[in-house]
């Protein structure tokens, strides 16, 4: 019987349990055994009690359960050799040979660098008499899928990641509520959500609440930026509009690079010299991250976790590490390696300040 563990590493982000509750039902569903390891790589160096089989029972009711309940954390001794050896020994002491990992671009890099070592990893246990030949034997290729977990959606590849439209949701409701009470008041509210190379977030949510103004790092504002939004500001307010959102990515910033902050927007909407509103700041935080799965990311990853056990089964050791995307409603297998490079170019254009490439890298369209 083959053994197929799953694993969440990185940050959480809602949906990643609907992902295990999948890969669980669907591996013993495929005549496997299933496994889950805990706490991310952490669990599989540290070995022992972190992996655990589990059965179809186990994952009841875990589709509506926000956050990971396996644990995930960052883990150090990954990023270096002698770290990826002890999980190459945990892994065949444990009888797996296929890892399913639900993460951002960081977690699946890691993952793609673990298969690419692994025939060298279990000939340096063999070396080193940590493990016989004989046990090493039924364990010569290792398979690694890729499910992404993040609520940025900030990977190439894909047009959504597994909890990006949870955070959203939370982000709309949040903003709701920040609305009643501007609008009661006749205030304005500075509203920071999470992205730091990513502003789909906010760019989704200022469409989807029809926020005055929105700061994204992928489309960095021009030096008057200021006068522009104090001039859309103002315009919406004597149409009659009571209250005024603005919505600004964690990662925005102008056309040199220099950060927008929420207090540098508080500040001129408030500035007694011209809009003179009383201003306020929302920074939104984990709110975002925790919580329940909305419906769309339940399905998102309960499909890409089928697909990702079906992934396994049909894995050579010819075929490149794959993840798992869905594209135009489609859920597709996509070369791993070329996905994760991708997004970091854009990480990389942003912080370069080299912007038209970022956006041109980007799936999404942006306009004015
Ligand atoms: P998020 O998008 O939330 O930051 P992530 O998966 O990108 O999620 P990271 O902190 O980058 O988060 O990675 C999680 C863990 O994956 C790291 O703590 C480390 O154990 C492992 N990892 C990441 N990059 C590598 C790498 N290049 N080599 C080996 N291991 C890695």
């Amino acid at each position: 019987k083959r053994r197929i563990a799953m694993m969440t590493s990185g940050g959480d982000s809602p949906g990643m349990n609907g992902a295990i509750r999948a890969v669980v039902r669907m591996a013993i569903e495929k005549g496997c055994e299933a496994y889950c390891v805990y706490e991310g790589y952490e669990g599989l160096v540290q070995g022992q009690n972190f992996i655990r089989k589990f059965e179809w029972s186990d994952v009841r009711g875990w589709l509506s359960e926000g956050g990971t309940l396996i644990g995930t954390a960052r883990c150090m001794a990954f990023y270096e050799r002698p770290g990826r050896l002890k999980a190459a020994k945990n892994m065949v002491l444990n009888g797996i040979d296929a890892l399913i990992i639900c993460g951002g671009d960081g977690s699946l890099t890691g993952a793609d660098k673990f298969r690419a070592e692994w025939p060298g990893l279990i000939d340096e246990l063999v070396e080193k008499k940590e493990l016989t030949a004989e046990q090493v034997e039924p364990f010569k290729h290792l398979n690694i899928v890729g499910l992404v977990g993040s609520i940025d959606n900030d990977m190439s590849g894909t047009d959504a990641t597994i909890g990006c439209y949870s955070a959203l949701s939370r982000i709309c409701e949040m903003v709701d509520y920040i609305e009643a009470t501007a609008s009661s008041h006749s205030r304005a509210f500075v509203i920071e959500v999470m992205g730091r190379h990513c502003g789909w977030l906010a760019l989704m949510a200022g469409v989807a609440t029809g926020a005055d103004f929105v700061f994204i790092p992928e489309k960095p504002r021009a030096g008057n930026w200021r006068e522009e939004m104090c001039k859309i500001v103002a315009r919406h307010r004597q149409i009659g509009k009571r209250k005024t959102i603005v919505i600004v990515a964690e990662g925005a910033h102008d056309q040199d690079g220099n950060k927008i902050s929420p207090d540098m927007i508080k500040d001129l909407l408030a500035d007694k010299s011209g809009l003179a509103l009383d201003t306020r700041i929302t920074t939104l935080g984990h709110v975002q991250r925790g919580g329940v799965a909305c419906a769309y990311d339940r399905y998102l990853a309960t499909l890409q976790g089928v697909e990702a056990v079906k992934a396994v089964l049909e894995a050579t050791p010819e075929t490149p590490t794959p993840f798992i995307a869905i594209t135009e409603n489609k859920i597709c297998r996509k070369p791993l390696v070329q996905a994760v490079l991708d997004t970091k170019e854009v990480a990389k254009a942003i912080e370069a300040h080299e912007f038209d490439r970022a956006m041109s890298l980007r799936d999404t369209e942006f306009s004015d």
